[in-house]
């Protein structure tokens, strides 16, 4: 018996990295899991990875910055698979510059895929959990959120994604429903391994746990927040970073 038997969780961005670590996570507590991500392939690589814990798994690609998108996929996703009971919305980019170098395209592609797209999955599959009084849902922000050299996009869209999560959690709590964000700390994944090895030597000196986080520690605390144990858990913000101070 699993946490999560027979609930339906939808992860964005899943295809790699800290949100495969979270399908997986989810998908070992007895979840079924509806991976998106922006290429088809992708997203049936981690199912498979998924199905491979003898878990049910899914596919929705799906650019989740677009709400048209998000909406039909939404509408898919609810008609094939049934009620979505999980979100965990995980897709984020970054597009690193100091802001007195910034472009207007940098800064609206991160504000549009890292927190527009809460927005949108939220917009669609809210009014759902409230008509079933029933949701579990978590916003993956970052503890850049306080100011970043070089992040002031990336910084700006994780703490309004913090605005968005706890604004939610007042108007959702009534219905049954839980939102609450999640800020990894330095998590070995692609994002993080595309920064020089100086910059890699730097953060991991910050982290009093002596290692870099992995997709799994994250997808833990997910899954803890996904479940029933965390019923009473609304509208926090919780680090997952082995005690890093920024
Ligand atoms: P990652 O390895 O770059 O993976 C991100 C995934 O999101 C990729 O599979 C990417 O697909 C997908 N994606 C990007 N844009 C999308 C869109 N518009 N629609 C759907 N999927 C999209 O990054 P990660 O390190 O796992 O990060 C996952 C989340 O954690 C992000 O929100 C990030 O900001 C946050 N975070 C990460 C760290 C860290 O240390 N790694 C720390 C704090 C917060 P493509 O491959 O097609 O681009």
């Amino acid at each position: 018996m699993g946490r999560l038997d027979g609930k339906l969780a939808l992860v964005t961005g899943a295809g790699r990295g800290i949100g495969r670590g979270i399908a997986l996570e989810l998908a070992r507590e007895g979840a079924q899991v509806v991976v998106n991500d922006l290429g088809a392939e992708d997203c049936e690589k981690t199912a498979e990875a998924v199905r491979a814990l003898k878990a049910d798994a899914y596919t929705a690609p799906a650019n989740v910055s677009r709400f048209d998108e998000v909406d039909r996929m939404v509408e898919h996703i609810e008609k094939m698979f049934g009620p979505v009971s999980i979100l965990v919305n995980n897709a984020g980019i970054n597009r690193d510059r100091r802001l007195v170098k910034m472009s207007e395209a940098e800064w609206d592609e991160v504000i549009a895929v890292d927190l527009k797209s809460q927005f949108n999955t939220l917009r669609a599959l809210a009014p759902r959990m409230v008509e079933r009084g029933y949701g579990r849902i978590v916003n993956v922000s970052s503890m850049s959120w306080q100011g970043n050299f070089g992040q002031a996009n990336y910084a700006a869209a994780k703490a309004g994604v913090i605005g968005l999560t706890k604004t939610a959690c007042r108007e959702l709590a009534a219905s049954g429903i839980t939102v609450n964000a999640i800020c990894p700390g330095f998590i070995d994944t692609e994002m993080t391994r595309s920064v020089p090895e100086k910059v890699w030597d730097i953060m991991v000196k910050k982290i009093p746990a002596g290692r870099v986080g992995t997709p799994e520690d994250v997808g833990r605390v997910v899954a803890f927040l996904a479940s029933d144990d965390a019923a009473y858990v609304n509208g926090e913000v919780i680090n997952i970073s082995g005690g890093m101070v920024l």
